[in-house]
């Protein structure tokens, strides 16, 4: 039989906001369970960015992402919440408590109210058409870099014009036996700073600049990849030796079922009221990228202040009739989960 949880509040994505939502509802006594379809908690910091360095989170001059999802964690872990990962929110249903969430694992959670902090959704890269890609995937082929160490010593083909693939080239060029940058365009969509690093790099012999040329295909064997083949739109083509292939074609922002949960949207995002990151939906708010008003900021120390609002706006759905009085973290510490 499938599984049932019952909870005060479920939050959908466990991203820097989503965890922060959790310490913020255990702060006024609400229970939490939190989903994400990664099989990991930190939402685009821990997918995207590890290893990059933060400079704008209040209180830390800079912190790497993986290090404030790892401090995130910690202080949501007096809370006790239940994590879902793994597992992805396919289906939002009203019920006589609050709202049933159906998992597409076939478990279900009941919970008073519902926190979406799904992000820009189930997140998935733009893949270049690639005939057999599949196959070399988490071999030779990545979307993401989730340790820099992994590619020491590699041939590492990155191939795109925008700041991922800009500033991995320069990341990488400290550790790869060789990097490749592969660009349709001698222009780049990065930061100009990126950019002139880049261009200083490929100067002084570090990279290899591929340029005008895009990805024709792949060679190699079952163990891994040992070559990118190249082409120019005039058809020249080029046999680049590689053992790593990084795509960074952007994101595919895809709401998937969110979509479908009668959520008044705009532009993929979810309308909220600013001062409590209400939905349309009573009893359901978003917070995080996913939340739009007038004046959002995608920030994720905004995000972490629509996740303290959305806790006081729901306190009184799951304590009904009790006072809610307001007390800072130093008047009442951190109560016991
Ligand atoms: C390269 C890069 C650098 C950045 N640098 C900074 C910076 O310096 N400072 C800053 O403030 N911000 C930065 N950002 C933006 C920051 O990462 C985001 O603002 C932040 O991650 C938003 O957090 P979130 O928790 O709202 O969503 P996310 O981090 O996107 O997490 C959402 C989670 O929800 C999950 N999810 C979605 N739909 C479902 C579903 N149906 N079921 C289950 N799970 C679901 C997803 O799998 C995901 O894990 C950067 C972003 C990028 C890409």
């Amino acid at each position: 039989m499938a599984e049932a949880h019952h909870t005060d509040v479920c939050i959908i994505g466990a991203g820097p906001v989503g965890l922060f939502a959790v310490f913020e509802c255990g702060m006024l006594k609400m229970r939490c369970h939190v989903v994400d379809a990664l099989d990991m908690t930190g939402g685009q910091c821990a997918a995207l960015y590890p290893e990059k360095p933060i400079y704008d989170i209040p209180g830390y001059p800079v912190i790497d992402a993986a290090e404030l999802i790892g401090k995130l964690e910690h202080q949501a872990a007096p809370f006790h919440p239940v994590y879902h990962l793994g597992r992805r929110v396919a289906q939002l249903a009203p019920n006589a408590e609050g709202w049933r969430l159906a998992l597409d694992d076939g478990s279900e959670i009941e919970a008073r109210a519902v926190v979406v902090a799904a992000g820009v959704g189930a997140f998935g890269p733009n893949k270049p058409p690639l005939p057999g890609i599949e196959a070399y995937e988490g071999k030779g082929v990545f979307y993401l870099v989730k340790r820099r160490e992994a590619f020491r010593g590699k041939r590492i083909v990155i191939a795109g014009g925008g700041d991922s693939a800009v500033d991995w080239a320069i990341s990488l060029a400290e550790v790869a036996a060789a990097v490749y940058m592969v660009h349709r365009r001698p222009k780049f969509r990065a930061a100009p700073e990126s950019v002139a690093r880049l261009e200083a790099l490929a100067k002084a012999g570090k990279i290899e600049m591929v340029v005008p040329y895009q990805l024709a295909g792949l060679a190699g064997e079952a163990k891994g990849l040992s070559a990118v083949r190249v082409a120019t739109l005039d058809g020249d083509e080029r046999r680049i030796d590689a053992d790593v292939l990084l795509p960074f074609f952007g994101l595919a922002m895809n709401l998937g079922p969110i979509g479908d949960w009668g959520l008044e949207l705009e532009k993929h995002h979810i309308k909220v009221a600013p001062s409590t990151c209400a939905t349309n939906l009573p009893g359901v708010f978003a917070i995080g990228d996913i939340a739009t008003y007038p004046g959002k900021l995608k920030l994720i120390l905004c995000g972490f202040s629509e996740a303290a609002m959305a806790a006081h706006a729901i306190y009184p759905l799951v304590h009904p009739g009790e006072a809610l009085h307001f007390e800072y973290s130093t008047t009442k510490g951190v109560p016991a989960g």
